[in-house]
């Protein structure tokens, strides 16, 4: 049995109090905290003491009073810290600065075709440094950057293991930090959008993010926590098969729904970038046209193959997720049209965070953390 000291329980105590704050999303009366969580006003006012000397309270006014003195109405210091989140692209390289509350700061994007070398790991970290003048980011409040890679990070190794669909197999993880003058984690990109869209979920319902991008992939986060598999592979959507014989994908096998719904086929496919297959869209391209609405098919075959099997919301994160908004009334439609039971297909949203959610869940894993330390 763990036996804890009293400054343990304290700790405890007060790391209880300030998650119960941040929950709360608005300001909250001592009365408030000592009630829901059970413990007593000298207590939570010893909390709520520690909390402001380490600056990670705010107090944004009153509330009316019944009687007496007027409670204060307590909140959440949300720029107390900060923290980066670096999705590492085939041809670019995307960051982002969150809060702690995971609102989004500033975010950026700067071409760099990925390559897994000296070269590539000092741009980023020069990438990362400009990112943080330009925004005027406060170092002595940053709490790390996090790295999305489109992989399975190893860290035992120093690598990830990059998917088929990435120029390099291996990336250097050690190299790639080297340069880069603050604590450095490094996430899945699935993993990590599947965590920001997670963290902005207030009632932890079980949630599917499809994270749509060149490759596909997604996370799974069932009866309040992320869902992996026994083997690691829970969630690669992507090589689900839609067409028996089919397409061949990048990973050896063919039909796959990655094969048909990879953003390479809005774009690189084509010659032209995502943004112009859209802009070609918007202005009615007979050919672009066609193309979409058999994107479309495959997407919501995709979709509605993961939604019967664990009928549950489904969140579209990745590349995609910054296009697909004006387009969800015809994906829903789809969907309702081919699912087996009674949809509208409104269980399929798009991520809050968009494009960004993958550097935001990346940036989010410091964030966590410093939240497991108060
Ligand atoms: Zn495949």
């Amino acid at each position: 049995m763990a036996t804890y000291n009293t400054a343990e329980l304290r700790r405890q105590n007060r790391n209880r109090v300030f998650r119960y704050i941040y929950s709360s999303g608005n300001p909250v009366t001592k009365q408030d905290i000592a009630q829901a969580l059970n413990l007593s006003l000298p207590t939570v006012g010893q909390d709520l003491k520690e909390l402001q000397e380490a600056d990670l309270l705010e107090f944004q006014g009153t509330f009316d009073s019944t009687g007496g003195r007027k409670p204060r109405a307590i909140g959440i210091a949300n720029n107390v810290r900060y923290s980066i989140g670096v999705y590492i692209g085939h041809k670019r390289i995307h960051m982002a600065c969150i809060n702690i509350r995971a609102q989004l700061l500033c975010s950026q994007r700067v071409s760099r075709p990925l390559t897994n070398d000296e070269e590539y790991a000092r741009f980023l970290a020069q990438a990362i440094e400009d990112f943080i003048q330009i925004n005027n980011i406060d170092t002595s409040r940053l709490l790390g950057v996090g790295i999305a890679v489109a992989g399975v990070p190893q860290p035992d190794k120093g690598v990830v293991t990059m998917s088929p669909v990435q120029p390099v197999t291996e990336l250097d993880m050690n190299l790639l930090a080297s340069h880069i003058p603050y604590p450095v984690l490094f996430e899945n990109d699935a993993n990590a959008g599947g965590l920001a869209t997670w963290w902005v979920n207030p009632e932890k319902k079980n949630m599917i993010y499809l994270f749509l991008h060149r490759g596909i992939g997604g996370t799974m986060l069932l009866g309040g926590q992320p869902y992996h598999g026994s083997t690691l592979h829970g969630g690669e959507f992507g090589h689900m098969c839609l067409v028996p014989g089919g397409e061949a994908c990048g990973c050896g096998q063919k039909g796959c729904f990655e094969a048909y719904c990879s953003t390479k086929r809005l774009s690189e496919d084509l010659g032209i970038s995502i943004e112009e297959f859209f802009e070609g869209l918007q202005k009615g391209s007979e050919e672009y046209q066609k193309i979409w609405d058999s994107y479309l098919d495959y997407l919501a075959i995709g979709i509605n193959n993961i939604h019967i099997v664990l009928d549950c919301q489904v969140v579209l994160g990745g590349l995609l997720a910054g296009y697909i908004g004006p387009y969800l009334p015809e994906l829903r439609e789809r969907l309702s049209k081919i699912s087996t039971f009674e949809t509208d297909g409104s269980y399929c949203t798009v991520s809050t965070f968009g494009y960004w959610s993958t550097c935001v869940g990346a940036a989010l894993n410091f964030v966590s953390r410093f939240m497991d330390e108060i």
